[in-house]
């Protein structure tokens, strides 16, 4: 068999620990057999980034603007404790945040659905993607500490003169309070990465705040959204046959845990942050659940939820057998490979990456999963398999089946 051609690279961001395993593995056993392989290599281990003073970071981020998808392996975010462990100049920021900032966008979080992996929601059918708007509120918060009775008042002076001010509470005794802010360009671009997201995964939007009570802050939210939608996608919409709608957080909440599943939810950046996990944790695992950061300007870099998963990588580095679920970065690879074809209209590559995903999925259904999935099925005869002989057998299912 010819193999697959790609006409334009991806890039390719290389990570740590047992995620940088698992990565060089899929590679090897899944891709180049199939794919004449055209990526622009990152690597972004603690030690190179370190060795760059995190140059390679924002080189990767930069390239991802030229080509346009990129995918990359779970990373270090390094703490007091890694900054001893790799003797580092210094505690390198998050390479997501990083990347995050200057590609500006919105992470979807969307777990893999298997039969004999059931999620705890007995309703839940198809999987539900969460969209966290990445900006502002509580992360960037001012907080301080009323440790007398006083008066705390928010002041707005604006550059063009004149002064907004409101009391915000009078205290008679001891207290605390916060300001937060977002900013309409960070909304907007929010706005836009779900709409398109939704439009190019043919599913439903559903978004939600607390307007009723916070009536200029998260109004604004559903303002911006509703205006957006109406001049620039309803029409796509309605070609597409999907849905938008908005409504209070409370009541998304209530019709996700009846529904079947298979929409997308925006939340603000702390709704997000909560609301991922527990969709992660009702599906089942954070290993099966993909994530794809998506830039208004229409770049797109596909990873897996979870970190390093540097237990198993000990085990690995003392010659211990391991079994890590490489699902999550499967799927990360197969994102970003169909995304390319998709661009490029190449549709044999765009078949490969939906045929990997089917022989990944059926090998979990045909009983054979690492252990983190052995220990929550329901499917009777489960064989567990360590982490290479787990990939060994997505290649035979999918030569068995694709080939
Ligand atoms: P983690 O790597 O996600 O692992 C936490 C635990 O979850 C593991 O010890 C393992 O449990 C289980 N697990 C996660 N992924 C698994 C998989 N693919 N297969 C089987 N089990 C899996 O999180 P962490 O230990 O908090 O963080 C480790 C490093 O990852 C940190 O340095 C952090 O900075 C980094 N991190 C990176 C990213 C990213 O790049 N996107 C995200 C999060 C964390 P058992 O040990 O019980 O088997
Ligand atoms: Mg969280």
């Amino acid at each position: 068999m010819a193999k697959i051609k790609m006409e334009k690279p991806i890039v390719e961001i290389d990570g740590d620990e047992m995620t940088r395993v698992i990565w060089a593995g899929i590679k090897d056993y899944l891709i180049k057999p199939f794919v004449e392989l055209n990526t622009e290599y990152y690597d972004l281990s603690l030690e190179n980034r370190d060795k760059t003073d995190d140059q390679v970071t924002i080189d990767a981020a930069l390239k991802i603007k030229e080509h346009k998808v990129a995918v990359k392996c779970a990373t270090i975010t390094p703490n007091a404790q890694r900054v001893e462990e790799y003797d580092l100049k210094k505690m390198w920021k998050s390479p997501n945040g990083t990347i995050r900032a200057i590609l500006d966008g919105t992470v979807f979080r969307k777990p893999i659905i298997v039969q004999g992996i059931e999620p705890f929601v007995r309703t839940w059918k198809k999987p539900i993607t969460i969209a966290r708007h990445a900006y502002g509120d509580i992360y960037k918060d001012v907080e301080l500490v009323a440790d007398t009775a006083g008066v705390a008042k928010l002041t707005y002076v604006s550059n063009k003169g004149g002064i907004k001010e409101e009391v915000v509470h009078e205290f008679k005794d001891k207290g605390i309070l916060m300001a937060m802010h977002n900013l309409d360009s960070s909304i907007e671009s929010f706005a836009r990465s779900c709409f398109n997201y939704a439009l190019d995964s043919k599913e439903d939007l559903w978004f939600g705040t607390k307007d009723t009570i916070s009536k200029k802050y998260d109004h604004h939210f559903k303002d911006v959204f509703n205006d957006i939608f109406k001049k620039e996608y309803k029409e796509k919409f309605n070609n597409a046959g999907i849905e938008y709608f908005y409504t209070l957080i409370d009541d998304i909440v209530a019709r996700i845990i009846r529904s079947e599943g298979g929409m997308i939810w925006a939340c603000k950046n702390y709704d997000g942050d909560v609301m991922s996990d527990m969709v992660a944790s009702a599906f089942g695992s954070l290993a099966m659940m993909t994530s794809v950061l998506v830039s208004p300007d229409g770049y797109f870099e596909y990873e897996a939820a979870h970190g390093t998963v540097t237990k198993h990588y000990y085990q690995h580095q003392k010659g211990e057998t391991t079994s890590t679920n490489s699902m999550a970065t499967i799927f990360a690879w197969s994102g970003a490979l169909k995304k390319r074809g998709q661009l490029d209209n190449n549709e044999e590559l765009i078949r490969f990456a939906e045929n990997l995903e089917k022989a990944s999925i059926a090998t979990i259904e045909a009983g054979y999963m690492t252990k983190d999935l052995g220990q929550m099925s329901a499917l009777e005869n489960i064989v567990v398999l360590d982490t290479f002989a787990f990939l060994q057998k997505v290649k035979e299912t999918y030569e068995e089946n694709f080939l």
